[in-house]
């Protein structure tokens, strides 16, 4: 069934009149990767999010899939090895969103490790991480640092040492495994709440009640197995099963602010000390830098995790201290993000210190509750889960195989090197046919749609004569793509989640505002009050990214 709204209403008919295998809760990257794994292995899916695909901590991270490095300080020497190891195999499955980064780590005065130290921390990690050899570890002088990044501060620095991180795009990583998902069969749906659960005589949890977010109607979904993947809300699930009890969440609020590229032109992206024991990323892209994040711990509406004028005061300082030719100042910070980390409550420790491990915890109604963890070792941790409800399917004479998503190349990553990916890129920019397009987007395209760009291509033809104005040809045909294969309900979804562009591209984004609004009219027919709700909606979306309180 086509993955978009035009197909919403034969998608509950058919979620309220089936049997599932299998019902995932939450469209983040752990239930998206769920999805995925399970219906590779035939099992019959269903997925329901409660607002858009990744809307949760999924759109809200430091967009990097990486090897670890921080927890080489907690000891975690095979959560190490693990992501390191994931990372290489998201990376071989995903290439045009999983792109290798040089990571300065500047070594200054006082901080947490010496240049000794931090060499044999990053030889460990090179060695558990698996990391290839051209991607190994080098160690820099002064001068070699202050040469990759000339704006860092000179007095505080006395080496440096480079490793590789590799950076991605978090929703469009989710998206494209909610659409591998549904390319086997799976039913994925967002604006659809889990409101109760449904329990049979023996009080095994065998479906769950949904309200369609978008009508405000209800329907029942029935699965054999449930596995509650909410994220920050894993516990709001486990309380409706009333099974809260022994292990919980630790909710920790992680912030990132934007800067105009102009503002803070960092050469390479950084990794580095502040002055309270932390460590924050400065990661320059797409014309912007961005620079994160905090970790405190959160008690607040859970719905909407906010910046605050405190945190982007965090920021700055830590910025401005590496940094300080450059003065920046709250009036710079163009857009934000706000993120929870659902992790595992330990007594004792600080944010920091809290285990990035992923735990599975099952009640005794059968539900699976997966939290924890992270962006990188969604893989991993879709197996474990669905290894469990494989094994508990064989009661029911059901005899599914093994996971199959080492190898499996998600929807446009089916490239088979770097060199495939930068032909087809090639193939794209020098076609005569395309040249009318913005190169600019071509580009953006690539490494965010990977071969599924020849789709927009395909748009973008039909809507050549519409549109005198090639921007607005480029746009509409992103947007018709997205509707028709990407499940967007309105432009708020377009310009947070598809595109990323209310973070990276808020210029053009702004500049181009009134002509997408225009486009999302037409293409849904809105009436006059949905015109001013879809307004609303995205006036919100923007105060949320760009207003400290
Ligand atoms: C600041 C920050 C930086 C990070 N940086 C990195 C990084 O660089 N690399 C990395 O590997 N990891 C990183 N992480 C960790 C990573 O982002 C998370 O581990 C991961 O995104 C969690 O995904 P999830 O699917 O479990 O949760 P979510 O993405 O929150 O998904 C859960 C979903 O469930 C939905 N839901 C909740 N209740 C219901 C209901 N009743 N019915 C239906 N749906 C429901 C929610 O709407 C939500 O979309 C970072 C985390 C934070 C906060």
């Amino acid at each position: 069934m086509q993955f978009s709204l035009s197909s919403r209403d034969k998608i509950i008919s058919k979620l309220s009149e089936d049997h599932f295998d299998l019902l995932v809760i939450g469209g983040g990257i752990t239930g998206c990767g769920i999805a995925l794994d399970a219906a590779l292995r035939g099992m019959k899916v269903a997925l329901v999010e409660k607002a858009d695909f990744a809307s949760g901590t999924s759109s809200r991270s430091t967009k990097l899939i990486h090897g670890g490095l921080r927890y080489l300080k907690q000891l975690e020497f095979k959560l190490v090895r693990d992501v390191g190891s994931e990372r290489a195999i998201v990376f071989r499955n995903a290439r045009h969103i999983v792109i290798p980064e040089k990571m300065l780590l500047p070594i200054i005065k006082n901080g947490s490790l010496g240049k000794g130290p931090t060499s044999l921390a990053l030889w460990v990690y090179d060695y558990l991480a698996g990391v290839k050899k051209e991607e190994m570890r080098k160690m820099l002088s002064k001068e070699e640092t202050l040469k990759e990044e000339p704006l860092l501060n000179k007095e505080k620095v006395t080496a440096g040492g480079i490793y590789y991180e590799y950076r991605t795009d978090d929703s469009r990583l989710v998206i494209e495994l909610a659409k591998s998902a549904v390319s086997h069969g799976a039913l994925c749906l967002n604006y659809a709440e889990v409101d109760a659960l449904i329990y049979d005589n023996s009080k095994i949890a065998c479906g769950a009640k949904i309200k369609d977010t978008l009508t405000g109607e209800n329907f029942d979904i029935r699965a054999t197995k449930i596995v509650n993947a909410a994220g920050p809300f894993v516990d709001l699930i486990r309380k409706t099963d009333q099974s809260l009890y022994g292990k919980r969440l630790q909710l920790t609020k992680g912030v990132h602010i934007v800067f105009p590229y102009e503002k803070l032109p960092l050469q390479r992206a950084a990794y580095f000390d502040v002055s309270d024991g932390r460590m924050i990323f400065a990661i320059p892209r797409d014309g912007i830098t961005y620079v994160g994040t905090t970790d405190t711990v959160y008690n607040q509406d859970i719905d909407h995790p906010h910046t605050s004028l405190h945190d982007v005061e965090y920021l700055l300082k830590a910025v401005n201290e590496m940094f300080p030719s450059i003065s920046l100042s709250a009036g710079d910070v163009i857009s934000s993000w706000a993120g929870l980390r659902p992790l595992i409550y330990e007594d004792g420790k600080s944010p920091s210190e809290l285990s990035r491990k992923d735990e599975i915890i099952v009640s005794p109604s059968g539900l699976l509750s997966i939290a924890g963890g992270k962006l990188t070792g969604y893989r991993l941790m879709a197996k474990k889960i669905v290894d469990l409800v494989a094994k508990d399917l064989l009661s029911e004479a059901k005899n599914f195989p093994a996971s199959s998503t080492q190898t499996y190349q998600l929807s446009g990553g089916e490239f088979q090197s770097d060199e495939d990916l930068q032909e087809f890129l090639t193939g794209i920019v020098a076609d005569v046919a395309n040249q009318y397009l913005p190169n600019y987007f071509l580009h953006r395209w690539v490494f965010r749609y990977g071969r599924n760009t020849t789709q927009i291509l395909e748009h973008a033809e039909a809507l050549r004569t519409r549109f005198s104005d090639s921007e607005h040809v480029a746009l509409a045909a992103e947007i018709n793509y997205s509707y028709e294969n990407e499940m967007i309900v309105d432009e708020t979804d377009f310009a947070i989640r598809r595109t990323g562009m209310i973070y990276f591209d808020k210029i053009r984004l702004d500049r181009n505002l009134t002509f997408i609004h225009h486009y999302f009219n037409d293409l849904l027919y809105r009436s006059y009050a949905e015109k001013g709700v879809a307004l609303k909606r995205f006036a919100e979306a923007v105060k949320e990214v760009t207003d400290f309180k």
